[in-house]
């Protein structure tokens, strides 16, 4: 197994203040010689100041979206150059937030990979079904043609993640059982192969939702788990902490 990658997405929470969740996290990781990846996507407000705050530690920086155009009269938006820019060097694409609130498609969220990609960042490409979709049947299917719709080619040589955050289970605090996790993310294998080719057998795919200090550990040693895109268990250190001892 790789390396795992526990990735904290703030959302829309946090201010200066929390800068001090983000510099407790990474002294008590420096303490504690943790081995797998760390990342925190906070607001982009405080990419930068994250990066100066976080100078030499192992914390890697991420967006939670970027514009698919390097620049231009797009009123409100960040592109992926203005992330690298602040210190990002991950950005969170295609997170459920996004497509059923701002109306993102597949398409949509492919295009913005395309842009990360030519910025130098690593995307992590989310997938997931609602629950609709789930007690229709149809979550293997669901996630299957959204990894075929918003990995482009051009992901064929880079880095980068697909993370599986079922809808239903974000803020919710309801989780797949592990055997469902572990379908889903076999399914989720199989797809981004047929899409990308046998050189993406290693990509990491992360599971989000509702990953707590208490289920961390289950959820992280299933099949195909590659790591973690954590929710509300970000915000503070000493929660997020025990997340990543888990992996
Ligand atoms: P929660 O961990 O708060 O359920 O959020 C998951 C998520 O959406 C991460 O991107």
């Amino acid at each position: 197994q790789s390396v795992k990658l526990i990735a904290g997405n703030w959302k829309m929470h946090g201010l200066t203040a929390s800068l001090a969740e983000a510099q407790a996290l990474q002294d008590a990781i420096k303490a504690q010689s943790v081995t797998c990846r760390v990342a925190l996507c906070p607001p982009a407000t405080l990419l930068d100041r994250m990066r100066s705050t976080l100078v030499g530690g192992k914390v890697e920086l991420g967006g939670q979206d970027c514009h698919d155009k390097p620049q231009g009269a797009f009123t409100g938006s960040v592109s992926a150059e203005m992330l690298t820019d602040a210190g990002a060097t991950l950005v969170i694409l295609g997170h459920s937030e996004r497509r059923a609130g701002f109306g993102e498609t597949d398409a949509d969220v492919a295009a913005k990979v395309e842009a990360a990609i030519a910025a130098g960042l690593e995307p992590i490409v989310c997938v997931g079904e609602t629950l609709e979709q789930r007690e229709a049947g149809d979550a293997v299917a669901v996630v299957s043609a959204q990894v075929a719709g918003s990995l482009p080619d051009s992901l064929s040589e880079r880095d980068f993640a697909v993370a599986y955050e079922p809808v239903w289970a974000i803020g919710t605090g309801l989780t797949p059982t592990l055997e469902q996790i572990a379908e889903v993310h076999a399914a989720i294998r199989s797809a981004i192969i047929a899409r990308l080719g046998q050189g993406t057998a290693k990509t990491p795919i992360l599971y989000g939702g509702s990953v707590k200090p208490d289920n961390a550990a289950d959820i992280l040693a299933t099949a195909e788990v590659g790591g973690a895109l954590v929710g509300g268990a970000s915000l503070k250190a000493d929660d997020f902490l025990k997340i990543i001892r888990a992996a």
